[in-house]
């Protein structure tokens, strides 16, 4: 395995490769959620690139940039048996050069859900993945479904830009108690995380209700609000029962199905969900 921080280094390990290519993007202190993206990326890939950048600009500026957890040696170990080829871990000085003035936004798709939650947080994701997309130039590029609003938009930039990039998303994995794995999820005391398994907790009661024939979506939220507000040590900050490509607010769920998201305060630390209800995906 190699490791490579700037441009030149990446493009000439990039060149030696023959065979298809695949980029799994992170930002690091890698957990089985980030070790599953490599897998699928193993699996239909000749050659593994993974990316390591926590990227400041999709932080906001009361965010966590300065405090979010990092660990490379251990990343590193854990990529190396992995069997993954190639590290890349730009510096913000290679991504985010002097004069930088270039970004990349996507419109309609990034408003709703984290996007109005996170003002230009998108605007930082989509700018960094279209240079990691350029600097890598993979076959395919591996996302979890985990950060479901962030699968919509990069789907929709590689579309709008013509990056020839398949773009494949992963499953949420998550621990045995239901909680989505996160790198956010060591900032959480004993007594908070096990506050943080509501979030699974309100979602698999929404779902039953759902699979009970409940279609309204203002009743499926409900069910999220009212257990997530019972409990004490979380704050709900928003649930959304949204179509599943548009992103847009639903009153019935239909044969489209529906990405039923939240994110939720336990303490200071800010955690997303969501599953997909019914549709085809
Ligand atoms: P991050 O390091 O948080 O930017 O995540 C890097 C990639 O891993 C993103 O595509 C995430 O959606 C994905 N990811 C994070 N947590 C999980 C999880 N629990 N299950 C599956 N994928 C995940």
């Amino acid at each position: 395995m190699q490791t490579v921080t700037t441009l030149p280094e990446l493009w000439a390990n990039r060149k030696a490769f023959s065979g298809t290519v695949g980029l799994v993007p992170t930002m690091g202190f890698l957990h089985a959620g980030h070790l599953s993206l490599v897998r699928q990326a193993k699996a239909e890939c000749d050659h593994v690139v993974v990316s390591i950048f926590v990227n400041p600009t999709q932080f906001g500026p009361s965010e966590d940039l300065d405090a979010y957890p990092r660990d490379l040696p251990h990343d590193l170990a854990l990529l190396e048996e992995a069997g993954v080829d190639l590290v890349w871990t730009p510096t913000p000085e290679v991504m985010y050069p002097q004069g930088f003035q270039t970004w990349v936004e996507v419109e309609e798709v990034t408003r709703p859900l984290e996007g109005g939650m996170r003002p230009g947080h998108f605007r930082g994701v989509t700018t960094i993945v279209a240079k990691l997309f350029t600097g890598v130039q993979p076959d395919k590029a591996f996302f979890g479904q985990k950060d479901a609003q962030q699968v919509v938009v990069i789907k929709q930039m590689t579309r709008d830009l013509n990056f020839p990039i398949k773009i494949v998303v992963c499953p949420i994995r998550r621990e045995p108690d239901g909680l989505a794995m996160s790198s956010r999820n060591t900032y959480l005391d004993p007594a908070q995380r096990e506050a943080a398994t509501v979030l699974s907790r309100s979602l698999i009661a929404a779902r039953t209700a759902f699979e009970s024939g409940e279609r309204d979506a203002d009743k499926l939220c409900a069910i999220v609000a009212e257990m997530i507000t019972a409990e004490p040590l979380a704050e709900l900050q928003y649930v959304s029962c949204a179509h599943p490509q548009t992103l847009t607010e639903l009153e019935t769920v239909d044969e489209d199905g529906a990405l039923l998201s939240m994110a939720v305060y336990v303490g200071k630390t800010r955690l997303i969900d969501n599953f997909l209800l019914g549709g085809t995906e």
